[in-house]
């Protein structure tokens, strides 16, 4: 069977690796020079190419972002400069011999059908290398472009941007602060890219102001003693909770634990739709806004020449220069538009993977998931399932069935990260079994239930099954603590609180019985 992957970034990377494990032939297609997508960084800014800025971090740590049996060198630190993640991403290719599968410099210019597609299930897919076009058929297409490229930029919603006489762009075009030196700055949306640009912006500019029409929870990527967050908040203990817990009473807890680090309602940043966004990570915001060097203010009303106007505030504020980080649309331009649907930034896909109204299930997107938690293990779990359903080991439910998930889904405007990845892994059998290791072995399923639920937890059992998988997650922390105790000290100290300790075997007992059976 032959496959084509488009897009070598960090979700096509997996998804080559997954088509070769089982036994696929597969050809990944990567437009530019190199593989690693978003985490390539270049100073340029290439059409149609993801762009990050110089000193972009992950927003989650090593050990939840690592692929399941693939852990990050320990010495690599937690959370991740672009260039440390990119050598993971080559060391990751490099392991699995996925360069020989890569086509470079070449742009999948077309997906269509082929004429039998309804018994053969192939496409036609034309590719350009060097002004040279070429047509292939493939048995399957794994779409793994990515989502972060084609920037939104809704300047429609702004009245009076056309008499704007100052300088704007798109947080895209972003790369270096220099840019802000000695301006008054307004940066627009505060997801991710809006918080870490304002803050960078503020080392140099005159004044920098954050406008956001919703708020945000904003969390440290240094939580509870110092541990990475995700690593304390992405457990199946924290999940099952959040879960099982009626909806304001989770909510209450959340926003509880959130306005611990600092009151979100006296930083100007309450969450108007508590349900409707992601947290934003950001370690600085806070002492940037109490220290006035970014203030907060509501969403933009209407430009100015040299100023602008926000909504329920009575002063106009001067404004040289304006980042709108009003984020990115799924595009896929490669797709005939019936294929995959994309409305309102959302791809109506069965799992956020297939689309529903196909005669044959060989095309599926990857990556295209919002959720709290890292995304390229949930594209490698996307991959493995897909090539088992592409191979036709795994069946995919009726139509109708599936447009009614997706109907479904669309109301939630949340998904759990871990409840996600175990309902693929159920699929594919690869989902761990904390009853059955609670008999065989309970130390592990006590690290699978309170610890960190790591990728590696995904390779103990089932298609891919590897052997190093009980020794990463054994051996998870260790990795996590390596590059932070740099300097030996003699009080010991362990990453369990006493308390779990002593009640954690009870309460694993009374999860499992109503959890995992
Ligand atoms: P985003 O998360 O989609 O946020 C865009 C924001 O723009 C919205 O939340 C909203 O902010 C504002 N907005 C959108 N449409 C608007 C409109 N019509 N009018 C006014 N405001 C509008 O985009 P992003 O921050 O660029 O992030 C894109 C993705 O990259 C995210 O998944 C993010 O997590 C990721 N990212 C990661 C890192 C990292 O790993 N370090 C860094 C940057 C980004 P308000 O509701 O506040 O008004």
């Amino acid at each position: 069977m032959r496959v084509a992957v488009v897009g070598a970034g960090a979700s096509g990377l997996a998804a080559l690796k997954c088509c070769l494990d089982e036994g696929l032939a597969a050809t990944c297609f990567e437009r530019s020079q190199d593989i690693g997508g978003l985490w390539r960084y270049t100073e340029s800014i290439e059409e149609g190419r993801p762009s990050l800025y110089a000193s972009v971090v992950s927003n989650t740590s090593k050990e939840m972002s690592a692929f399941s049996d693939f852990p990050y060198p320990e010495d690599f630190p937690v959370f991740l400069p672009h260039a440390r993640l990119l050598e993971y991403l080559r060391r990751y290719a490099e392991r699995f011999a996925l360069r020989q599968h890569i086509q470079l410099g070449t742009t999948v210019v077309s997906v269509r059908k082929r004429p039998d597609f309804a018994t053969s299930g192939q496409w036609d897919v034309v590719t350009e290398a060097g002004g040279t076009r070429t047509s292939h058929v493939f048995d399957a297409v794994m779409v793994c472009n990515g989502n972060f490229w084609d920037p939104s930029l809704p300047l429609h919603a702004f009245p009076g941007i056309e008499k704007f006489q100052g300088q704007y762009f798109h947080s895209r075009q972003y790369k270096h602060p220099d840019v802000f030196r000695g301006k008054r700055v307004l940066v627009v949306g505060m997801g991710n890219s809006g918080v870490d640009i304002a803050v960078e912006a503020s080392r140099v500019a005159t004044k920098v102001t954050l406008s956001t029409s919703r708020g945000a929870w904003v969390i440290s990527r240094v939580f509870d003693h110092g541990y990475p967050w995700d690593m304390v908040f992405n457990t199946r203990f924290m999940s099952l909770l959040r879960n099982s817990l009626p909806g304001p009473l989770a909510r209450g807890l959340i926003s509880h634990r959130v306005n611990r680090w600092f009151k979100h309602e006296n930083y100007g940043l309450v969450r108007v739709n508590v349900t409707a966004r992601k947290p934003v990570l950001n370690d600085d915001l806070p002492s940037y806004i109490i220290t006035g060097r970014i203030t907060i203010k509501p969403g933009v009303k209407e430009f100015k020449k040299n100023s602008v106007v926000f909504y329920n505030y009575p002063e106009e504020e001067p404004v040289d220069i304006v980042v709108f980080c009003t984020g990115y649309n799924a595009t896929f331009p490669f797709l005939e538009e019936a294929d995959v649907k994309v409305e309102n930034k959302h791809a109506s896909l069965y799992k956020y993977v297939f689309p529903t109204h196909l005669q044959r299930p060989t095309l599926a997107v990857l990556g295209l998931i919002k959720t709290l938690g890292a995304i390229m293990p949930v594209a490698e779990m996307q991959a493995r399932w897909v090539t088992r359903v592409f191979k036709g080991l795994c069946q995919l439910p009726p139509r109708s069935a599936m447009e009614a998930e997706v109907m479904k889904r669309s109301k939630i405007l949340k998904i759990d990260w871990i409840v996600y990845l175990d309902e693929i892994a159920s699929f594919i059998g690869a989902k761990p079994s904390v009853l059955a290791l609670l008999f065989s072995d309970p130390k592990l399923a006590f690290t699978i239930f309170f610890g960190p639920c790591t990728s590696y937890q995904f390779r103990l059992q089932g298609p891919g099954r590897w052997d190093g998988a009980r020794q990463a997650i054994r051996t998870q922390w260790d990795r996590m603590l390596k590059p932070t105790r740099t300097r030996a000290t003699s009080v010991s100290s362990s990453p369990w609180p006493s308390l779990l300790t002593v009640f954690g075997f009870l309460l694993l007992m009374a999860a499992v019985v109503f959890a995992f059976q």
